[in-house]
């Protein structure tokens, strides 16, 4: 029998859930980092348009400008915390002069300009990673779906973390083109099943999509009972399907195929409209900060314009990219810029956040209950403080999600997710050095 779904219940949504989404003032200068295999294909002095590729990778999906103006610089930067990468300085005109590119009308038009080699390669082209955190080319993963003949997608639209909505709003505001995007990308994937999933949080969004599938027999929409971390692949396809995923087993390797709602509505707006991953809606949430928002940002926007924007106020005690049970800390915020997969800014009071003292574990056991993963996470803490790697290996850190549960409920406040990430990479590291 499938074991029922641990995880925990955090509320804190309300502030932003029924705010609509707003486009934020263009700003001076963007800022945008390049990762991985990307090499720049434009120099400094040269003017852009909006939309036009920055950068490109063997790999890694290309990076494009998202306003017209003059490349500023070109330089090694910091980068949120001690990572250093290259930067793509651009000052903008304020012009909006956007580059034209083509774009299909109807299904009919786009069916008969793509065979799936082509499609992959444009959706590299527009840049389109996954958009739900994990940045995952996302041309890789639909090529991979493709080669493996999947018959099921599901469309993530769970958004578990606390205080973020984005995906909420778009999925509310934008429930046409998500429906038209999720049609043409299984028609192209020959894919026959498709679920829209959603938490039970997010009955407005349900009631929209429930209207616009009538008309797309192959689709259907589920809500499922609100408790995190549901947004996990593994988790959310056992929460729907009622079948078990093994822990070391790829999803579409038994064919699902499992895509954030924001990234649909990349590819949409890809395919419909020509345009490449420019802009991005994130949810701004927090005590600390004047205004909360569900907001439509440039990508390489500064999050120091946000806070200029926004306003921060004396309630701020941290500052958080994602949500807070995944997200990263941001130590200055002179060197954080907006990229394709941040879904928020969290601007945090001391109230919001925990600073109670660590104390020694209690073995309460707490931890292991709530792992959703049937993880041990006070034994990972131990054996990653005592370097013992061989045994992390035995007892399966590798399969632990990063969700930060057993941190969220341990009474003493142990950093058991920070451990985990520490002990996790010396297992990669020893892995890496046996080969
Ligand atoms: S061990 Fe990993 S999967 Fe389990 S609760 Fe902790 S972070 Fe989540
Ligand atoms: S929840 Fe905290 S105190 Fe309890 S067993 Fe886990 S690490 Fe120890």
């Amino acid at each position: 029998m499938l074991k029922k779904l641990v995880g925990v219940h955090i509320e804190r949504k309300k502030k932003t859930k029924y705010l609509n989404i707003e486009t934020m003032e263009p700003v001076e200068y963007i800022k945008i980092p390049l990762y991985r295999d990307l090499k720049e294909i434009v120099n400094i002095g040269e003017y852009v348009k909006k939309g036009q590729e920055l950068a490109k990778g063997e790999q890694t999906p290309s990076l494009h400008s998202s306003i017209s103006g003059v490349v500023e610089n070109i330089l090694i930067g910091n980068v949120e915390r001690d990572n250093y990468t290259k930067l793509i300085v651009i000052k903008n005109d304020f012009e909006e002069n956007t580059l034209e590119t083509h774009y299909y009308e109807a299904e009919d038009d786009i069916m008969k300009f793509f065979d799936t080699d082509k499609f992959f390669e444009y959706i590299k082209e527009k840049g389109i990673i996954g958009m739900g955190g994990g940045a995952y080319p996302t041309y890789m993963k639909l090529k991979s779906a493709y080669e493996k003949k999947v018959h099921t997608l599901v469309i993530n639209g769970c958004e578990c973390e606390p205080y973020l909505n984005c995906d909420n709003r778009l999925m509310q505001e934008k429930t046409k083109e998500i429906v038209e995007g999720i049609n043409i990308l299984t028609t192209i994937l020959d894919i026959k099943n498709i679920v829209i999933a959603l938490e039970d949080d997010k009955k407005e969004a349900f009631l929209e999509f429930k209207k616009i599938i009538k008309n797309y027999p192959r689709i259907s929409v589920k809500l499922l009972k609100k408790i995190y971390p549901l947004g996990e692949e593994r988790i959310l396809i056992k929460e729907i399907f009622r079948m078990e995923i093994a822990k070391d087993e790829l999803p579409l390797n038994r064919g699902y195929l499992v895509q954030n709602v924001a990234t649909i509505y990349a590819i949409y707006e890809a395919l419909f409209n020509g345009k490449g991953t420019i802009e991005r809606v994130i949810t701004i949430a927090g005590e600390g900060i004047e205004e909360n928002k569900n907001l439509k940002v440039k990508i390489g926007t500064p999050l120091k314009d946000i806070i200029n924007y926004l306003g921060i106020n004396e309630r701020l005690k941290k500052i958080v990219i994602g949500g807070p049970m995944t997200g990263k800390t941001v130590y200055d915020y002179n060197n954080v810029y907006v990229q394709k997969n941040y879904g928020g800014f969290l601007f945090l009071s001391k109230e919001e956040i925990n600073d109670r003292k660590t104390e020694a574990c209690i073995y309460c056991g707490t931890c292991v209950d709530k792992c959703p993963m049937g993880l041990l996470p006070l034994r990972f803490e131990e054996l990653t403080n005592a370097k013992e790697v061989e045994e992390l290996k035995l007892i399966r850190i590798e399969d632990c999600i990063e969700c930060g549960v057993c941190t969220y409920v341990c009474p003493s406040n142990r950093p058991l997710l920070e451990t985990i990430v520490i002990g996790k990479k010396m297992v990669r590291e020893v892995g890496k050095s046996d080969k």
